[in-house]
Formats: structure tokens, sequence, C-alpha cells
């Protein structure tokens, strides 16, 4: 089948050709032709399918042979929801490819900026606004969204939205929408919560599913390394100097763990960026345009960060440490082999990830296949859980973590005597209070009653 079979406008045909776009996905066959007939949609979908064109193209085609009328004020007509900001923002720049040369205006809305670009953008008129749902609803609940008008609402990631707690957010903007409206909603995977969410935000949906849940693309040669977790980054770093691995997205549980991924591979002399919940919004934007550009070689990543991240011809993802749920596996690896391309999953696993690994050999029915290095695991004892350490919790202008903030509590001066007080802090000791003469006489006994003995109180009448 081609683009040309599906009925799509000479514009769109032409800007899918200029991206590159030969023949169209099973999602973009199956999912264009029930969009353009209205239909509700229940997309069944795993990452790097082609999803975003199997809605956004037909969405495009409805809102450019519907204008708003001349001296109308521009309406919010099309709203998608999103768990992340690089997947909002990735969505936004496909339908400025799609939607090219067509009076179809795109605006996207995240949090961790500031809000006033996103409020001056809705004013001057968007058809189709794609969101992080948090900041939505508090744009909403400002006044500067209207959702009065929407004709298609999309929900994207809806297994992600749930894991990230976004699912309330979700109910309560779905809750604003016109009665008649048209809601596809797409996950790569079906929890029971999602399937729930489903129904009740469906109406008579046409499901469609490309690939069984929680499969992998077959596209990927995955393989796994059994290592000590002090050996990961001597294995990581000799892994990637190998000449096949053009670029490489590692995987990190732990926003510190990324960090310091980075820092080792630095000292091994392979230069690498961070992308994670502690980093600003410019930060992280900046690590992925270096990474995408090809400057960068190497990024590393937590989960959420990484949700939907879309770079082209990414020849190797790496987890450096093995996902703490089984499904994060199928979206991480779903980052390479993209779009009819080969890519390279290759997975560390020390002994205290044993039961992860399990998990995820159980939900992909899969053995991954074992492969020997320099470093084989010598350690065969599971570590004791360690106490969880305080994490720091503001950020500086780089995005990177700031030094904790001094205490208020005044330190004492030096040479000063000090004293430590009922909280424990060190404080600095006063000296005594002077007492007139009379006060000294009319002063009860310094002497304190026994302990254990009760203490009585008499009042003494005064001059008595
Ligand atoms: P998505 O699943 O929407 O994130 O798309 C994954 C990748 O596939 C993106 O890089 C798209 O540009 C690319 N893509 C989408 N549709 C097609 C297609 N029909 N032919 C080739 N590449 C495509």
């Amino acid at each position: 089948m081609t683009f040309e079979a599906l009925n799509l406008m000479p514009v769109i045909l032409k800007n899918v050709h200029s991206a590159g776009y030969d023949t169209p996905t099973p999602i973009q066959r199956a999912t264009i032709p029930l969009v353009m007939a209205g239909k509700d949609v229940l997309g069944c979908a795993q990452t790097g399918t082609g999803k975003t064109a199997a809605f956004a193209l037909p969405m495009i085609q409805n809102l450019a042979k519907h204008p708003p009328r001349p001296g109308m004020p521009r309406v919010i007509r099309s709203l998608i929801l999103t768990p992340t900001r690089e997947l909002a923002l990735q969505i936004y720049e496909n339908f400025m490819i799609y939607g090219k040369g067509l009076p179809v205006y795109p605006t996207v809305i995240y949090g961790g900026v500031g809000q006033q670009q996103q409020v001056d953008a809705l004013h001057r008129g968007a058809d189709v606004v794609i969101a992080c749902p948090g900041r939505l609803w508090d744009l909403m609940n400002q006044g500067y969204v209207r959702l009065d008008w929407v004709q298609t609402f999309v929900l994207d990631e809806a297994d992600r939205m749930l894991d990230m707690g976004f699912i309330h957010d979700v109910r309560r903007i779905a809750a604003k929408l016109p009665e008649k409206h048209q809601t596809l909603l797409f996950s790569a995977t079906m929890p029971p919560e999602v399937e729930k969410l489903a129904m009740d935000l469906l109406d008579h949906p046409e499901t469609v599913k490309v690939d069984p849940v929680s499969s992998t693309v077959k596209a990927i040669d995955q393989c796994l390394y059994m290592v000590d977790k002090a050996n990961k980054k001597h294995l990581l770093a000799h892994l990637l100097s190998a000449p096949d691995v053009e670029n490489a997205l590692v995987f990190s549980r732990t926003k510190h763990g990324a960090d310091r991924i980075v820092r080792e591979l630095k000292r091994a002399g392979i230069d690498a960026c961070a992308i994670h919940g502690d980093k600003s919004q410019n930060a992280r934007q900046a690590a992925l345009t270096k990474f995408k550009t090809g400057e960068c070689k190497v990024l590393v990543a937590t989960d959420i960060a990484a949700r939907g991240i879309d770079i082209a011809g990414l020849s190797h993802v790496f987890n450096y440490d093995m996902p703490m749920e089984p499904e994060a596996y199928v979206h991480r690896i779903g980052r390479t082999g993209r779009a009819g391309r080969t890519g390279n999953a290759i997975s560390f696993c020390c002994i205290d990830e044993i039961k992860q690994l399990e998990q995820v050999e159980k939900l992909i029915h899969q053995h991954l296949p074992r492969r020997e290095s320099d470093w084989p695991m010598l350690i065969t004892t599971p570590s004791e859980p360690k106490p969880r350490q305080p994490r720091p919790s503001k950020l500086n202008a780089q995005g990177e973590a700031a030094p904790q903030r001094k205490s208020r509590v005044p330190q004492p001066r030096k040479g000063q005597p000090v004293v430590i007080g009922k909280d424990g802090k060190v404080r600095e000791a006063q000296p005594p209070k002077r007492q007139n003469q009379a006060q000294a006489k009319n002063a009860a006994p310094q002497s304190r009653p026994p302990i254990g003995r009760p203490v009585q109180r008499v009042n003494k009448r005064r001059n008595g």
C-alpha cells in the first residue's frame, strides 16, 4: 500500500515523502482511514512504529479542510496529551513537518519552564495543542485554555501516564471536553488500569493492534553481559569504543547514576551527556540536541526522561542497569531499530539484578543471549540493600544539583562558649542575666528539689 491510497491531500503526501517515508507502516495503514472517518481508536502499538504520523496525518487533513472562517478566532480543535516534555516537543516537530504549507497551527505546553511564552502562543491562536497534563490543567485553571471546541482528543502513551501519576489530571481534563468529540488512545502496553481508562473515554472504539503487547521489535539484536556492578563502567567504555557504535543511549536506573556514568565515561575519554528529571528543561533540551546532531555520541538517560524520544538512526541502546519494571525494557530498546532500521540492545546484569532480568525474559518470552567479556561476574552473593541517601532538590542555572543550603541556625562565633540544645544543635552560650538586689532577695532558692519528690507550690503573700 502507498500513502496515495490513503486519500491524503497532495500537500501532505509531498510532506510525507520529503520526510523520507515511502510506504505507510502497519499502524498508519490501519489507523489513518479510521481517524478520517471520525471513529474512536484504541491503538496498541509499540514505540517506533510510526504511531505519531498515524494520528497526526489524518488530523492535519481534517483541520486543513475546515479552516476557521475569515474573521473568526482560531480555537483549539485538537488536543494531544503526552507524558513527557520531550515527547510533546517531538510530536510538535512532527506536526510542523507533516503540516508544512497548510493553515494548521500547533503549539506545545509543558511544565518546567516559564508559562508566559506558552500563554502568548495560545493568545496568538492554535488549532492543535500538544500538552503535558500538569501544566495544561494549570493553564486551564488560570483561564488561558478552553477546550469547548475540541473535536479530536489524543491520549498518547497512556500506560506511561498511569506510571507517572497523571491519570487524575487526564480524567479532569477529559471531563472538560465537549460531549461530542473523537478520542484516540495509544498505549504500548495494556495494563488493566489503562483498559479501564479506555472504556471510560472511548465510544465504540475500533481496536488497532500492530504487535502483540510487550513484544520487542524483531530488528533489534539483543544480548546480555553478566558483570559485577563495579565493572560495568569498564565494560561500557570498552563496548562503546567498538567501531559499529555510531551513537548510544545508555539507561541508568537513577539520576545520580546517570551523572556518575557520564563522569566515568569522560574519565575514559568518551564524551557523554546526561538527561534526567533533575536537569532543567533547557539543560535537557541542550543535551538532546547535542546528541541528535551527533556532537555528543553517548546520551545517558533515566527511563522517564527518555520516554518517547525518537533519535533517527540510533545504533545502540545500553541497559547499564536492568529496569525496575520489565515493560520499561521494551520501551528502552524500542529507541533503536525504529522505522525499519536495525539496532542493538545490550544489557548489563549484576547479581543484584537477577530478579529484574528474570522478569524481563518472562515478559518478552525470550532468553537473552549471553555474551562473555573481560569482566566476568565474580560476585555471586547479593549485597545488602543500602538505606536511601537524601537527594539534593535544587538546581543551579546549568541544571546541575546545587550545593545544600547552609542552615539558618546562627553558628557560634569563634572563642565563644557554646551549649548543646535539646534539639542537638550547637548555640552560643548566653551570659547570665544580671539581677538587681531586690530581685536577688526575693528569688527562689537555687537548689532544686530532689528528683522523685513532688514539688509543692506555695502562694506567698506580698511583702509578707
Ligand atoms: P513514532 O513511532 O511515531 O515515534 O515514529 C518512529 C520513527 O519512524 C520516526 O523517526 C518517524 O519519522 C519514522 N516514520 C514514521 N512513519 C514512517 C514511514 N511510513 N516510513 C518511514 N519512517 C517512518
